[in-house]
């Protein structure tokens, strides 16, 4: 609807937070100049972005810290294409299919604070995405399960700890899998996909991969926003 959406931007107008052109909360010129992750990550981990690119870390700060809901959507459609290109080799090579996407969950002390998971908002973005191209086809991507593996305790943020040996301590045995006797079968010889905002020392999403492979998953990968 062209007329609404034109009205909408009068009344909202949408503007890019890192250039100030008006259209989208960040738009294709700016993505398109920002620099890939080219730091070395482990080998089942894709991040998109480099997170020293200043739009790059300010659009993930206004996203997980001020609210700005909105630009998952806009993160959810680069990174899907990015999950299709993968998961074009692995699904036949390594047989990932199947898929579900899990989200690296907020302790419930978080959440409340927050108000909102980041990681499982892009999740959300990338189901409707999926719905869109494929949900006519009846050949969906993947399925999102948000509340399987959760984070029982609080703990640090990770960035702001220094050292990577202390981050390493205070992300152990944080992630759990919730009434794991009734869930398991969700788990259980699946194929998952980990969604984050941000991997630093992959120590996060390590842990998380490690909860769910001891409760049988297959395999685990994972995609963040940046690196
Ligand atoms: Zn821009």
């Amino acid at each position: 609807m062209p007329f609404l959406n034109t009205l909408l931007s009068i009344i909202f107008p949408v503007n890019c937070i890192s250039c100030g052109v008006s259209g989208s909360d960040l738009c294709i010129m700016c993505l398109s100049n920002a620099p890939l992750a080219e730091r070395e990550s482990a080998k089942w981990i894709f991040p998109l972005y480099d997170y020293r690119h200043p739009p790059i870390k300010k659009a993930l700060w206004l996203f997980k810290y001020k609210g700005k809901k909105r630009l998952a959507s806009i993160l959810a459609e680069i990174m899907y294409d990015k999950i299709l290109e993968e998961l074009s080799d692995l699904s036949v090579m390594e047989n990932f299919q199947k898929v579900i996407l899990i989200p690296i969950p907020l302790s419930q002390k978080r959440y409340k604070e927050r108000g909102y998971n980041q990681a499982e908002l892009i999740c959300r973005e990338l189901i409707k995405i999926d719905h869109l191209r494929h949900g006519e086809d009846g050949r969906l991507t993947f399925s999102l399960e948000k509340n399987i593996l959760i984070k029982p305790k609080e703990t640090e943020h990770q960035a702001q700890i220094e050292n990577r040996a202390e981050r390493l301590k205070n992300i152990v045995g944080s992630f759990a899998i919730k009434k794991e006797k009734e869930n398991i079968n969700s788990i259980k010889g699946r194929n998952i996909i980990l969604i984050d905002d941000i991997t630093t020392t992959g120590a996060t999403l390590n842990e998380a991969k490690k909860t769910l492979k001891k409760a049988g998953a297959r395999k685990v990968i994972a995609f963040t926003v940046a690196h």
